[in-house]
C-alpha cells in the first residue's frame, strides 16, 4: 500500500507512522528524519537544509524532491511505503504524482490527521525524540519511565531545536500557507480520508486502522 500522512506539525504523524507502517508492513519514510540525520552527520545535504529547518521554514522543493526520489528507488519501497512529512507543497505533490504514475504505482490513500492549534503547541512543547532509535515521547502525554532515557532502546532523548515556542508558531503559519492546500488537492483526487487525531494515541491509531480496512488493509 502507498500511503501519505498529512497534518500540521505536532499532529502525531511520526507517532502514528510507527504503528501504521508496522501494521501495513511497509517502510516509514520521514523527510524530517532524513534531513535531521544528514544535519547530524554534517553531509552537504544537511548543510543545505539546516538553516531552513532551524528557522521553521520548508527546505526548497528542488532539494527535497530529489532526496525523496532517491529514497523511493530503494528496494524496500517497492512493496509500498508510508510517507510522513512529504509532500508538503502542491508542487511536491504533483511531482510525486508524476513519478508514481510513470511507474504505474499511484498513491492509494492520504490520511489527514486533524487536530487544533492549541493541542499542536502542547504536543510540540513537550516532544522528546530518541537519538538512537527515533522513538517519539512526550514529557506529559507519553513520558519515558526514566527522564531523558528511551524505554525502547536505552538511547538518549533530545528536544528538537525547532520545537521552541516562536519556531512552533512560525511552522504552523507555514503549514497553513504552504501545506494545507494539499487537503483540497487530494480530496479532488478522491483519496483523502480525514482522521480525528485528538485524544489518546491508541484511539487515533484505531481510527486510522479502521479507515485503512475500508481500503482492504
Ligand atoms: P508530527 O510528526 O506530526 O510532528 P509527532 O508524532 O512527533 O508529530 O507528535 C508530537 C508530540 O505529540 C510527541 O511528543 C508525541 O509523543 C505527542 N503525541 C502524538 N500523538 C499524541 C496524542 N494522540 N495525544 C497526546 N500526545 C501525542
Ligand atoms: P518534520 O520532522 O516533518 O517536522 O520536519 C522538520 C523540518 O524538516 C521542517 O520544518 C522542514 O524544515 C524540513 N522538511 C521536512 N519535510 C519537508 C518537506 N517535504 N519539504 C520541505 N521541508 C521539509
Amino acid at each position: 500500500m502507498r500511503l501519505v500522512l498529512v497534518g500540521p506539525p505536532g499532529a502525531g504523524k511520526g507517532t502514528q507512522a510507527e504503528f501504521i507502517s508496522a501494521h501495513l508492513g511497509v517502510p516509514k519514510i520521514s523527510t524530517g528524519d532524513i534531513f535531521r540525520a544528514n544535519v547530524s552527520q554534517g553531509t552537504p545535504l544537511g548543510q543545505q537544509a539546516r538553516a531552513y529547518m532551524d528557522a521553521g521554514d520548508l527546505v526548497p522543493d528542488e532539494i527535497t524532491v530529489g532526496m525523496v526520489q532517491d529514497r523511493l528507488a530503494e528496494d524496500d519501497a517497492g512493496k509500498g511505503f508510508l510517507l510522513d512529512g512529504f509532500p508538503r507543497t502542491v508542487p511536491q505533490a504533483s511531482t510525486l504524482d508524476d513519478l508514481l504514475l510513470q511507474a504505474g504505482t499511484p498513491l492509494d490513500v492520504v490520511l489527514e490527521l486533524v487536530v487544533d492549534d492549541d493541542e499542536v503547541v502542547r504536543r510540540l512543547s513537550g516532544r522528546r525524540t530518541c537519538r538512537n532509535c527515533g522513538h517519539i515521547w512526550h514529557i506529559d502525554f507519553d513520558p519515558p519511565s526514566t527522564e531523558g532515557i528511551c524505554d525502547s532502546c536505552g538511547g538518549e532523548l533530545f528536544q528538537r531545536d525547532d520545537d521552541k515556542p516562536d519556531t512552533i508558531r512560525h511552522r504552523l503559519e507555514v503549514y497553513y500557507e504552504q501545506t494545507s492546500p494539499l487537503v483540497g488537492y487530494y480530496a479532488e483526487q478522491g483519496i483523502l480520508v480525514g482522521i480525528d487525531a485528538m485524544g489518546p494515541v491508541d484511539d487515533v491509531t484505531g481510527r486510522a486502522i479502521d479507515a485503512l480496512r475500508r481500503y482492504g488493509q
